[in-house]
C-alpha cells in the first residue's frame, strides 16, 4: 500500500443539479473531514465530481474503514500519483500490473486535462502495450482479472487498480432532521442508519422505566447511539422517564390494551419532542407483522394519535435481513445484550392484535394522560453522544 499516496473519492452517481449539488458536495466534504479529524496531516482537494485526499503516510487501513462509513460516497480508490508524463505513467502502471493478482487486464484512462498529448484511447493503448511487452499478461476488455484506472490531470495523474464500494446514499445532514425512537433492540438502530443514509440527521428518543429498567439498559442505548453517531459526528439522545405513565396505563387500562396505549403515548411524546427540535419526521424500527403491536390494525391505531409523518425503513423487511444489516452496522452484539426494556418488563399476557382507536380513546379517558405526557416531555434528559470514543477503539 506504501506507494498509494492519494485517496480518490467518487460521488458521480448523484443526479441532483445546481444548488443541491453544491450542498451535497459541501456536506460530503465536511462529513469526510469530520470522520478523519484525528488525521490533521491529510490534504483535501475538490473537483467537480471527485474529492482527493493526500494521505501523507497516514494509515490507509483506518482511512479505508472510516470512509466506508460516510454516506454519499459511491466508491473510492487508493491511488498512486505520478507526474502527468506518459513515460512516468507507463512505468508506474507496469509496476501495478506486475504486483496485481491476476493475468488478464484492462486499462481505462480518463483525460481531465485536454492538453495532454494523447487522448484516452491513446493512453489506454500505450499503457497496455507497455504491460504486454514486459509481462505475460493478456488484455481482456470484458472480464479482466484487474482493471488499471488512470486519471490524467494537469499536474498529477492518479493510478489505481482497485475500487472500494462506498456506503452510497446521501451525505447525512443535507435532508433535514428526524427523531428516531431508539429502543436498544436490534431493529431501531438499523432503522436509524437507514434514515441517516437518506441524508437525514438523526436525534434519538428513548423511553426508560427506572427502576424497572436498569442503568445497564440505559447505557446500552447510549452505546448504540455512540456507534450510530459515527455517521453524523454527534447524536442527541432524549431520555424520557416513562415509569409513571406506564404504571398509570396498567392501573387504568388493564392488560390487553396496555401495549397499544403505551405505544400511543410514546408517539405523542415523540411528536412533541420532534416539534421542539425541528424534526419534520419520526422514525421507528417497526416491521409489519413482527409482534402483536405491529399488525396493520395496531400500526393504524397507534399512528392515529400523531400527524407527524413516520418513517419506517424496516416496515417490509424480514428479521433475517434486519439482523444481517445490524451485523454489518456493528450494532448487533450490543443490541442482543439481555437488559430489560420498558416493553419487556410490562409484557402483557394477552395483547390485542386488532386494537381499535375508539376503544383506545375510551380507555385513555380514564386518566389524565395529557398532563403526564407533557411532564415526560418537559422533564426529559438530553445527552449528546459523540463518536470520538468509538473512534478511539479503532486503535486498540
Ligand atoms: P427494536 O428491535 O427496535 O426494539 P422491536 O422489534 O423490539 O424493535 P417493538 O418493541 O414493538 O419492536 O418496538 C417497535 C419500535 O418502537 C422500535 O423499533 C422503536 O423504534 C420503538 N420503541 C420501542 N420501545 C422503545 C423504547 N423503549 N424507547 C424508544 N423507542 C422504542
Ligand atoms: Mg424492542
Amino acid at each position: 500500500m506504501g506507494r498509494y499516496d492519494t485517496v480518490l473519492i467518487r460521488y458521480g452517481e448523484l443526479t441532483t443539479k445546481g444548488k443541491n449539488r453544491k450542498d451535497f458536495i459541501r456536506r460530503l466534504d465536511q462529513n469526510i473531514r469530520r470522520i478523519l479529524k484525528d488525521f490533521p496531516d491529510l490534504k483535501y482537494r475538490r473537483t467537480y465530481d471527485r474529492i482527493y485526499i493526500e494521505m501523507n503516510d497516514e494509515d490507509p487501513q483506518i482511512i479505508r474503514e472510516r470512509l466506508q462509513k460516510v454516506y454519499g460516497i459511491s466508491s473510492f480508490s487508493f491511488t498512486e500519483s505520478v507526474p502527468s508524463d506518459l513515460e512516468a505513467i507507463k512505468k508506474a502502471c507496469l509496476q501495478i500490473a506486475v504486483e496485481a493478482g491476476g493475468k488478464t487486464f484492462k486499462v481505462k484512462a480518463r483525460r481531465h486535462d485536454k492538453t495532454f498529448p494523447l487522448n484516452s484511447d491513446g493512453i489506454n493503448r500505450a499503457v497496455a502495450a507497455e504491460i504486454l511487452k514486459n509481462t505475460e499478461h493478456k488484455v481482456d476488455v470484458h472480464n479482466p482479472d484487474f482493471l488499471i484506472q488512470i486519471e490524467v490531470h494537469a499536474d498529477r495523474t492518479y493510478l489505481t487498480s482497485e475500487k472500494i464500494p462506498g456506503a452510497g446514499g446521501y451525505p447525512t445532514g443535507i435532508n433535514g432532521k428526524c427523531l428516531v425512537m431508539l429502543s436498544g433492540g436490534i431493529d431501531s438502530p438499523v432503522a436509524a442508519a437507514q434514515i441517516m443514509k437518506r441524508g437525514i440527521e438523526v436525534e434519538a428518543v428513548h423511553f426508560a422505566s427506572p427502576p424497572y429498567t436498569s442503568d445497564n439498559a440505559r447505557q446500552k442505548v447510549l452505546d448504540l447511539a455512540g456507534m450510530l453517531s459515527i455517521y453524523q459526528g454527534k447524536m442527541k439522545v432524549h431520555i424520557v422517564n416513562f415509569t409513571d405513565l406506564q404504571l398509570a396505563i396498567y392501573k387504568h387500562a388493564g392488560d390487553p390494551y396496555a401495549v397499544t396505549l403505551m405505544r400511543r403515548m410514546m408517539f405523542r411524546i415523540a411528536e412533541q419532542i420532534a416539534r421542539e427540535r425541528g424534526c419534520l419526521v419520526i422514525g421507528t424500527g417497526e416491521s409489519v407483522g413482527q409482534v402483536a403491536s405491529q399488525t396493520l390494525e395496531s400500526i393504524a391505531c397507534i399512528n392515529a394519535v400523531v400527524s407527524t409523518p413516520i418513517l419506517r425503513p424496516l416496515a417490509c423487511m424480514d428479521k433475517v435481513e434486519i439482523i444481517n444489516m445490524a451485523r454489518q452496522l456493528g450494532t448487533y452484539e450490543t443490541s442482543i445484550l439481555p437488559f430489560e426494556d420498558c416493553c419487556t418488563i410490562f409484557d402483557p399476557k394477552n395483547p390485542v392484535t386488532k386494537p381499535t382507536a375508539e376503544k383506545a380513546e375510551k380507555l385513555e379517558e380514564r386518566f389524565d394522560y395529557r398532563a403526564m405526557t407533557e411532564a415526560c416531555v418537559r422533564e426529559r434528559e438530553t445527552i449528546t453522544v459523540s463518536c470520538e470514543e468509538e473512534k478511539q477503539e479503532d486503535f486498540l
